[in-house]
């Protein structure tokens, strides 16, 4: 099909319509648009609103994102951090050489729609709902456009309302399965913190708090915190209008280690559930990122996920699909049984199994582990002379 650049005419026809410009949908425009794919971005905001989502990348995802050619602003968005401080059962134990990159979730987004190199490629519109039409689906926009696509990908995070219309079935794997916390943090009396980057993991395991991190972001520290908390637990109402008081209580040696701190902006509270999507029998739809499978905030996996997807969707399926008549179920079923996809799934869903036994299980493997965490970096940092010497390790999801 010739490039049609979409005009305010009724009906708009293009390759591939992307619905959905998070980090799944927005990269994927961008790989398209770079092997002369004629393939349309719609979302409802031309510039990414902030949404707190994922606020960091470690050195693995930004070498996906070198691989897909979309790092260079990203570096530019970013505040690198070289190493991070550890603290385990309330003691600091180690430095660990840790390359990571803290950043807002839209600043990130941002970044990857400036390498569109036509403005055209993207329509700031929600999809209403998608209508089957014979062997095409045609997507029907809020101001009531329509878009016709031989294939559509559906990018669009965890809004529920396109996978209903369509009637694919939802495997709810782990109903709130994790809470994640985020704000920002200045130390109090204008110190400044000694770190760029800190990890406490908790003093005991029984308090639900899987750990807190605060990392360099442009001009303040934020603050990460995961954990299972229910949603009425007293610990997040207090959280509100107590802060400080709130975190020191859950982890009284915070403040031994570093220092007095007070919480600079809103505090956001977000409840996650681990859950799977099954379009395996939907023609001309493809599912990918969080609109595909969900991951776990604190595991850090759900963006590697996505770029995973996104990077063998349209370097290895859709240039050949578009060869095709038709781009129907069986051929859009290879993409979900790729290994490679297989494999980065099962990684995100272990990793998420893997931190809520760490922080929640009693019995005495789990502990065990937590042992051992804790004796391999006291053990490093001992060696090391913590604080000032410092034990590089390589890419780990979870330092
Ligand atoms: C609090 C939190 C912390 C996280 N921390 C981390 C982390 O540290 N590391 C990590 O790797 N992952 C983390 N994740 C997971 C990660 O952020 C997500 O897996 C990833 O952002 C998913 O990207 P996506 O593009 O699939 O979806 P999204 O980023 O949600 O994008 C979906 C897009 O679709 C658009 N959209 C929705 N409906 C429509 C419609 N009808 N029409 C058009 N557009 C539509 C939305 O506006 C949005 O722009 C975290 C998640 C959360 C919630």
């Amino acid at each position: 099909m010739p490039d049609q650049p979409p005009t305010n005419q009724h009906l708009i026809h293009t390759d591939v319509a992307i619905v959905g410009g998070g980090i799944a949908g927005s990269t994927a425009a961008v790989l398209l648009q770079n092997s002369g794919i004629n393939a349309l971005l719609i979302d409802p905001h031309e510039v990414m609103p902030k949404d707190f989502r994922c606020e960091k990348f470690n050195r693995d995802q930004m070498q996906m994102l070198e691989r897909l050619g979309i790092s260079e602003k990203i570096y530019d968005a970013c505040t690198p951090i070289k190493d991070v401080w550890i603290a385990r059962k309330g003691k600091l134990v180690n430095q660990l050489d840790y390359p990571h990159y803290g950043f807002s979730y839209e600043t990130a987004i941002n970044a990857i729609r400036s390498y569109f190199k036509t403005p055209k490629k993207f329509l700031a519109s929600k999809v209403k709902s998608i209508l089957v039409n014979g062997n095409e689906k045609k997507l029907v926009l809020s101001d009531g456009r329509e878009i016709s696509a031989k294939l559509i990908i559906l990018s669009n995070g965890l809004n529920p309302a396109l996978r209903k219309q369509l009637d694919i079935p939802q495997t709810m794997l782990s109903k709130h399965h994790e809470m994640a916390i985020g704000f920002d943090i200045e130390a109090h009396n204008q110190n400044e913190f000694k770190f760029e980057s800190f990890t406490f993991w908790p003093e005991k395991h029984s308090k639900n708090l899987a750990y807190f991190t605060a990392f360099k972001s442009k001009d303040t520290f934020r603050v990460n915190v995961f954990g299972y908390w229910e949603k009425s637990d007293p610990f997040l109402r207090k959280l509100q209008s107590e802060p400080e008081t709130s975190f020191n209580t859950l982890m009284p040696s915070l403040q031994n280690i570093i220092g007095d701190f007070k919480v600079t902006s809103r505090i956001h509270i977000r409840p996650v559930d681990l859950y799977q999507n099954h379009p395996e029998n939907c023609d001309n739809v493809v599912f990918v990122g969080d609109a595909y499978s969900t991951s776990c905030p604190g595991a850090g996996t759900g963006t590697s996920k996505a770029l995973a997807d996104v990077g063998i969707l349209c370097r290895k399926y859709v240039p050949k699909w578009l060869e095709q008549e038709t781009i129907d179920a069986n051929l859009i079923s290879q993409f979900y049984h790729d290994d490679e996809k297989l494999k980065s799934d099962a990684d995100s869903f272990n990793q998420a199994y893997f931190l809520k036994s760490l922080t929640l299980d009693k019995s005495l493997i789990w502990g065990a582990r937590r042992w051992m965490r804790f004796f391999y970096h006291l053990g490093k940092g001992v060696v090391s002379g913590m604080p000032n010497g410092k034990e590089g390790i390589k890419n780990p999801k979870l330092p």
